[in-house]
């Protein structure tokens, strides 16, 4: 499954603009086995850790996050870009190339010592993930993992969510 995950990833070179290879991964999801057999590989993942919610993290995160967390009979959480979100809000600040954006959370999404873990598509270089995990343990969450589809090693985003548990499907 892993192999024909990988296969069905679009490599969509200048895109959002020059320079940037973009993974598109919407062929995984227009494909009955593939997207099950990520939401698979995902739920493997977070098996056995007591997990109370699942937190996806804007936008593709929400698709993958969701179904596990149908899967898995636990709560959603969705980490949004700024001014998504219609309650009060923690928000958390992280450098892009150029500029920065914001992520926010609903201060009741998670309670404290509540087991916490994390969905994404893609890792990249780590500040959107590295950013959620601390609006998250703001509240108190206890982060238990963070979970990805993609991880472009070569960006070392992983060394951003140290000492954290960072697992992914695909590496490239
Ligand atoms: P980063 O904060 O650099 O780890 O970027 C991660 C976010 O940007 C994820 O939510 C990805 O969906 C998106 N992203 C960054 N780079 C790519 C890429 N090359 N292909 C697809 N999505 C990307």
């Amino acid at each position: 499954m892993v192999e024909r995950l990988r296969q069905a990833i679009r490599d969509v070179p200048d895109f959002p603009k020059e320079g940037i290879i973009f993974k598109d991964i919407t062929p995984i999801l227009g494909d009955g086995e593939l997207f099950r057999g990520s939401i698979d590989l995902l739920c493997e993942m977070a098996a056995g850790q007591k997990v109370d919610k699942i937190v996806g993290i804007d936008a593709r995160g929400f698709i993958f996050g969701a179904a596990v967390a149908d899967r898995l009979g636990v709560g959603f959480v969705p980490v949004r870009k700024r001014g998504k979100l219609p309650w009060k809000c923690r928000e958390e600040s992280y450098a892009l190339e150029y500029g920065e954006a914001v992520v926010e959370v609903h201060e009741d999404a998670v309670s404290p010592g509540e087991r916490v873990f994390l969905v994404d598509d893609l890792l990249a270089t780590g500040g959107t993930a590295a950013a959620s995990i601390k609006l998250l343990e703001a509240l108190g969450a206890d982060i238990v993992s963070i979970a990805f589809l993609v991880e472009l090693e070569f960006l070392s985003g992983r060394e951003k969510l140290l000492p954290h548990d960072v697992k992914s499907i695909l590496t490239y």
